[in-house]
């Protein structure tokens, strides 16, 4: 037997027991004649003493030890002289009276310590030592658990988990497909699924009525820090349901994770127009863990002879609570912040409200005392508070306000840890039309439904018409990250046509693309909607962590690659020729 307990479980209660453990060796130290080691797994440490009064060959053994090596250990549990309140197993030691070394270790590139010394690039590459690491592997750890929560919950609501194939055609999820050569059909190409979203809605058609799926997504996209290209959802459809019953399932699901993985009561999750979240936030995610709304200034600020604001379709501010003590250099990072080309804005207007009830703008020279209060009382800031002010576009100008928001809210620790603020944001507009290419876009994919009351407006109407319908479209938000997102569905072949033609697809190409779910839709299809969690993200957000890579087991770096198994790679001539494959780099 290999071990009798593992290195986490051993209390003062099991002092006298006769114990066998086995684990790594964290670290070994000499005092005096006895030398110690930390024993590691995953379950903690427990320490164990060797006695070169009892035992000099054992403990001069136990001396050789090196950091990361495997061994067993028996030995009696004894209470500790000096306990270490910071440790479960704290309280005791084993006095060692039998070492086998299972397997030595090199040294390893960086330490396993909770901190480690080591960078980003090295832990990547040696993956599997960074995940004996203590944090990461509570991290994987709460993501089986909660994968099992939701397994559980979901199995209970009675859905069903049915797996969807991988090896599929192009799913429009509006990023880039990866794409698999077919070595059986020459010259053809698999697309790995962005989402398994026209199963899941064939799946209804099929009568599954409630279906749902943690699942691999793949998306080629340009990596920002906080995306992965493969990544998972849970992934969710129910057929005869209404918005409204879809939104109550999920929070359901997601109260009930909280509460049995974090034991965090999150109650009703408040709902917000899409509209509103751009309106009071500039953005379709707002973080509702502190304040700072943007407030619309136009009728105080403008034709008062300060032209960029005359010109300017929206003039609109924060106020920043207690920070008109910014001084010039500050404020000037702030400036040169909003015009990063990230951001585009033109440039930032600021007034400090000082103590004293006066006011000092960088606008001094068009507006007066009088007129900077006027901008003050709208924005109901208080002495000691400052304001930031862009114009420009609406919306544009709006989403600029809402990053600078949270970033000045990040910079000045204006976000309190530990709390968590959902929100559902619904009714977002169906179309998006995107100047560059003079085509709609669909806003979450061409399967969402237009809102019912929307459907004559959508078959009928004009340009312009399009641009303001809103769908049956929602995502849940929490603490700013978009966790969820989802929608009712078309589920009738005309209305789906009609959405590909304002999408810009001819119907050769919609029925190429997309005749087998609009077929399906001709065989009694019933009326569904649904929704997916990103998983990793969930993760993340719920342990108050802003990475997803640090749930993932082996993830990929900022460029996409595992440096631990070197991927992708080439393949060789011979690969290539079966697949019909010329490579001309
Ligand atoms: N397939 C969608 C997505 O990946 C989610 C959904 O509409 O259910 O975002």
């Amino acid at each position: 037997m290999f071990r009798t307990h593992n290195c986490g479980e051993l209390r003062l209660s099991d002092a006298g027991k006769q114990v066998t453990l086995s684990g790594w060796v964290q670290i070994g130290r000499g005092f005096g004649g006895l030398t110690f080691v930390d024993l590691r797994d995953r379950y903690g440490i427990t320490q164990i003493v060797f006695d070169g009064d009892d035992n000099a060959a054992l403990t001069e053994r136990a001396k050789k030890l090196g950091r990361e090596w495997v061994i067993q250990v028996k030995g009696t549990v004894r209470e500790r002289t000096n306990k270490n309140p910071n440790r479960a197993t704290g309280d005791i030691e084993i006095i060692a009276d039998e070492l086998t070394v299972l397997n030595s270790s090199k040294v390893p590139p960086f330490t396993i310590e909770d901190d480690s010394d080591g960078g980003d690039d090295l832990r990547m590459q040696y993956r599997y030592l960074d995940l004996r690491r203590g944090p990461l592997q509570q991290n994987i750890i709460f993501r089986s658990k909660l994968a099992l929560a939701v397994r559980a919950y979901l199995g209970e609501q009675q859905f069903v988990e049915v797996e969807t194939p991988f090896l599929i055609k192009s799913t429009p999820e509006g990023a880039r497909d990866f794409v698999v050569p077919s070595r059986l059909n020459e010259g053809q190409f698999y697309a790995l699924p962005q989402s398994p979203q026209t199963f899941k809605q064939l799946l209804m058609v099929a009568g599954y009525d409630r279906y749902f799926q943690i699942v691999k997504c793949f998306r080629d996209e340009d990596l920002r820090a906080d995306r992965q290209p493969e990544f998972t959802q849970i992934d969710c459809e129910m057929a005869f349901v209404t918005q409204e019953e879809v939104l109550n399932t999920f929070e359901g699901l997601t109260r009930h994770v909280f509460q049995e993985l974090k034991g965090v009561e999150l109650g009703t999750f408040p709902r917000m127009l899409y509209d509103e979240a751009i309106r009071r936030y500039g953005s379709d995610k707002p973080d509702l863990r502190f304040g700072m709304e943007l407030v619309e200034l136009n009728e105080v600020a403008q034709n008062k002879g300060f032209g960029v604001f005359d010109s300017a379709e929206l003039v609109v501010g924060i106020c920043v609570p207690g920070k008109a003590d910014l001084t010039r250099k500050q404020l000037d990072a702030l400036t040169n912040w909003v015009k990063r080309p990230q951001i585009g804005a033109k440039g930032l207007v600021y007034v400090k409200c000082n103590e004293d009830g006066t006011f000092k703008s960088s606008v001094d020279k068009f507006f007066d005392q009088e007129a900077l209060a006027a901008w003050a009382a709208k924005c109901a800031a208080k002495p000691g508070d400052l304001l930031l002010v862009l114009s420009g576009e609406d919306e544009k100008t709006r989403g600029q306000l809402g990053r600078l928001r949270l970033h000045v809210a990040e910079e000045n620790d204006m976000i309190p840890a530990g709390s968590f603020k959902p929100l559902w944001v619904v009714d977002f507009p169906l179309l998006e039309w995107d100047e560059d290419s003079e085509r709609f876009h669909a806003m979450h994919h061409p399967f969402t439904s237009p809102k019912r009351e929307e459907v004559e407006r959508m078959l009928t109407g004009d340009h312009e018409t399009m641009k303001s319908l809103k769908a049956d479209a929602y995502d849940l938000v929490i603490n700013g990250a978009e966790i969820g997102g989802g929608s009712v569905r078309i589920y009738d072949r005309e209305l789906q046509e009609k959405n590909f033609q304002l999408l810009g697809f001819t119907p050769e190409e919609a029925e190429e693309q997309f005749g087998f779910l609009m077929g399906a839709f001709e065989y009694g299809a019933p009326p569904h909607a649904g929704i997916a969690f990103g998983f990793d993200r969930l993760c993340a957000v719920m342990n108050g962590q802003s990475s997803i890579r640090d749930f993932i087991a082996f993830p990929k770096n900022n460029q996409g690659r595992d440096v631990m198994i070197d991927a992708p790679a080439s393949i060789d001539e011979a690969q290539c020729k079966e697949l019909n494959l010329k490579i001309t780099v």
